[in-house]
């Protein structure tokens, strides 16, 4: 096939060291894994639990847990022994809710710089006790939180501020000798937020965990999102990768994953090639693109179908797919590999896809 496989980006990969994330290896080439967070109240476990599960099952690979209450912290033992993925605890303001995260499992835990001053005299402590648990900690530094003395300093939460924050929190874990550790600088404006990735890459071997905070609601925060990390991956920059969108954490998976795949960066899953339609469509292209995709969801083969509006340019711009459909004169040309294979009426196109589809991810040896 002429699908892209990892390993194909369009940079080399930054040199990163490598953390363990639980089983989840992050940076030193490791495949970009993708992130989300949990919605639910931590402290309520089986909402949690069900939370994760459809985001494993989504393939979500590393999954972050906020921990603002003792109750929370409570609930994290079950939550780290029943998770199928690796489990990261977010703590702000509590270093012991750090202590009692590494000792209910968790597989890392997120502190954030801004709000960690008061952690300075225990930093030695939670470097002992990650190092002991093989934890690694992610320097989590955010515009909205950042430091006052850089806010001061730079007058805003610029690029600069944003990496001096960061550096200057590894520094402090470093100075114990720890320094199992990732780092993200997140920012709501793509653009300062590529900056501040760009030079933190330059300024450290530490893996990085992009993200572009408060990105918006879905459609604006896959646009923002898919731009920034799209802008530094191609250049060999990021090791995992968090969507925020202000949607349900499976949006944020799909979207993560498909920027990974458009890289290049992850084995393509099925793949829809829809022509966007013009004067020469003989059907409605955007119905039909819809019907295929919703039909083939979760295909396990990794297809390229192709839809096309019409016979005489359709099977010609779709060269390149597995499988697909030219319409015209209320009929479909089924195609396959380039070979029209046979021609059905309008209303059987969906169901016969989906059964070439079958056959050929039979060929392929995919259940
Ligand atoms: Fe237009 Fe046909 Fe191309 Fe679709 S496949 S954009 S209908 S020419």
């Amino acid at each position: 096939t002429v699908h892209s496989l990892p390993g194909e980006s369009l940079a080399p990969r930054r040199k990163s060291r490598r953390i363990m994330v639980g089983p989840v290896p992050v940076g030193g080439g490791a495949p970009v894994s993708v992130q989300s967070m949990t919605t639910t109240l931590t402290a309520d476990v089986n909402a949690t639990l069900q939370q994760i599960a459809q985001l494993t099952a989504s393939g979500c690979q590393i999954v972050r847990v906020a921990v603002p209450s003792q109750d929370d912290v409570e609930a994290l033992p079950a939550i780290a022994k029943k998770s199928q993925i690796p489990v990261i605890a977010d703590i702000h303001f509590q270093p012991k809710y750090v202590f009692a995260a590494i000792d209910a499992g968790c597989a890392a835990v997120r502190v954030n710089p801004g709000n960690i001053r008061q952690f300075d005299d225990k930093v030695g402590e939670i470097a002992r006790a990650a190092g002991d648990a093989g934890v690694p900690i992610r320097i989590g530094v955010n515009a909205g939180s950042l430091d006052k003395r850089l806010l001061q300093k730079y007058g805003k939460a610029t690029p600069e501020a944003l990496v001096e924050s960061a550096l200057w929190e590894c520094s402090l874990f470093e100075e114990h000798g720890f320094r199992d550790i990732k780092i993200s600088v997140k920012h709501n404006d793509p653009v300062v937020m590529i900056q501040a990735y760009r030079q933190l890459a330059q300024a450290c071997d530490y893996p990085l965990h992009l993200g572009v905070t408060e990105a918006g609601p879905a459609f604006q925060g896959t646009i923002k999102s898919s731009v920034a990390f799209g802008a530094l991956l191609a250049e060999g920059i990021g090791d995992t990768i968090r969507v925020s969108l202000s949607a349900p954490p499976v949006e944020e998976v799909k979207v993560g994953t498909a920027i990974l795949e458009s890289l290049g960066l992850r084995e393509r899953g099925l793949e829809i090639v829809s022509c966007p339609s013009c004067g020469r469509a003989q059907v409605d292209v955007y119905t039909l693109a819809e019907q295929v995709t919703s039909a083939l969801e979760g295909f396990p083969a990794p297809l390229r179908v192709a839809v096309m509006g019409c016979v005489v340019n359709g099977p010609g711009e779709a060269r390149e797919a597995d499988l697909g459909v030219a319409s015209g004169n209320g009929k479909g040309q089924i195609f396959v590999k380039g070979e029209v294979i046979k021609t059905v009426p309008e209303s059987q196109i969906v169901e016969t896809l989906v059964e070439e589809a079958l056959r050929l991810a039979d060929q392929m040896g995919v259940d």
